[in-house]
């Protein structure tokens, strides 16, 4: 069975002292592609993820200022994302949107950085990478307005509700340990209505390990308690999911 993470930070200094290994552990435990999270600690470092795609054949970098780095971005942001955009490694603008919960940048400035991102991915004909808190109005109405082509809506947490309206507006839906939870029973709902073609699964490591790891670091050797689970709550084999994710992340990012 070959899984794939399709969103993880491997980046992070949660990771400094055994990056190489946690890497080597995933590709054990049958992790064969990973997509590393460009986002970083926002501008003007936008190189997090690329850095780590060179050094490794099988990973692949996404590029993109956070939300929460949005009141970081300069004119020379922008202009240094549409130069990375044509890196051969490069395979999606994100994790790209709108923040609400934390605020750490201000609203409109959010909106700003997401739309001017938005163009960017659009001229280069890349997917998009989506993270939404607590703005999914905002955050759905931009996209209704300015985006027609593919992505993702990372760590999804919503209801039945919002994943129809993702769905309907063309989205993948990319679930990960939060499904594990025993609270998340309405976005168990959505990881069960969501079509096998649309699904895709992530750890967001270092955060969210999923149950039994709940609480540690997270990596994407823990890939495959998801997996499991999703497949547990939709009455299929991990095998089936292993492999419908895939397909999925292939078809979208490589
Ligand atoms: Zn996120
Ligand atoms: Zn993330």
């Amino acid at each position: 069975m070959t899984l794939v993470d399709s969103h993880c930070h491997l980046d992070d200094r949660q990771f400094s002292a055994d990056r190489d290994e946690t890497i080597a552990r995933a590709r054990a435990a049958g992790v064969e592609t990973m997509l590393a999270i460009g986002s970083g600690d926002g501008p003007p470092d936008l190189e997090a993820a690329v850095r780590l795609a060179e050094a490794y054949p099988f990973l692949y970098a996404t590029i993109g200022v956070h939300p929460h780095d949005a009141s970081k971005a300069t004119p020379g942001t922008f202009d240094r994302l549409r130069a990375l955009a044509t890196h051969p490694k490069v395979r999606a603008v994100g994790e790209i949107g709108l923040d609400y919960h934390y605020d750490l940048s201000p609203r409109p400035i959010q909106r700003t950085v997401f739309s001017a991102q938005l163009a960017i991915a659009r001229e280069a004909s890349l997917p998009i990478v989506i993270h939404t808190r607590e703005a999914w109005d905002d955050t759905l109405a931009i996209l209704r307005a300015e985006w027609q082509g593919a992505g993702v809506m990372h760590c999804f947490t919503g209801g039945p509700g919002q994943a129809r309206q993702a769905l309907d507006l063309g989205f993948h839906l990319a679930f990960g340990g939060v499904i594990t939870f025993p609270k998340a029973e309405s976005t168990r709902e959505s990881a069960r209505l969501t079509p096998l073609d649309r699904i895709l699964v992530e750890t967001d490591c270092p955060y969210l390990a999923p149950v039994p790891h709940r609480g540690k670091r997270n990596e994407p050797a823990f890939m495959l308690e998801t997996v499991k689970y999703l497949a547990m709550i939709r009455n299929t084999t991990p095998e089936e999911i292993a492999g419908v994710t895939t397909r999925n992340f292939r078809a979208l990012f490589q």
